[in-house]
């Protein structure tokens, strides 16, 4: 059985240093901290596998065998079969996928939030554990996540 996750974290990535990964674990660490929240990246997403050559045309990953669609297709398969929510990081307007991540979510139920630009300084520098909640996390946001984890707990036992 795959792994269930509350939430997909969405965000820009290309051009970023180490793609934006230090901003993806920090919202990821965040969540879990101090909401008890469990968050999926992107950057812990194998690429779509295929036997042969990846589809032509798409630009190659700099940092991989596998073209960039190899990497949107696993991140969307994982972010619809394995989260309940998504949660956005700033600069998502800025970005073609997570624009079209967005999209795929709100299409198919999947609530999400935002996290605001001004927040995401005080998410990178605070000790969670000792502060108030920097993120307020919307009800149909846990409606959706305890959802699935009732689902979860139902087919393991
Ligand atoms: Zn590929």
């Amino acid at each position: 059985m795959n792994e269930v996750y509350d939430t997909y974290i969405a965000g820009p990535m290309a051009g970023h240093d180490k793609l934006n990964i230090h901003k993806f674990r920090a919202v990821q660490n965040y969540l879990r901290d101090r909401h008890a929240i469990s968050s999926l990246i992107p950057h812990d997403i194998p690429p779509h596998k295929h036997l042969r050559r990846c589809p032509e045309n798409f630009r190659k990953n700099p940092a991989s065998d596998h073209a960039e669609c190899c990497y949107a297709r696993g991140d969307l398969v994982y972010m619809l079969r394995d989260c309940a929510a998504v949660v956005v990081l700033p600069g998502w307007n800025a970005s073609v996928g997570t624009r079209l991540e967005l999209m795929v979510a709100a299409q198919c139920g999947l609530p999400s939030m935002f996290v605001p630009r001004g927040s995401m300084a005080e998410i990178l520098y605070t000790n969670h554990h000792q502060h108030q909640p920097i993120l307020s996390i919307p009800d149909e946001m846990w409606y959706a996540i305890n959802d699935a984890r009732y689902q979860t707990a139902q087919k393991e036992t």
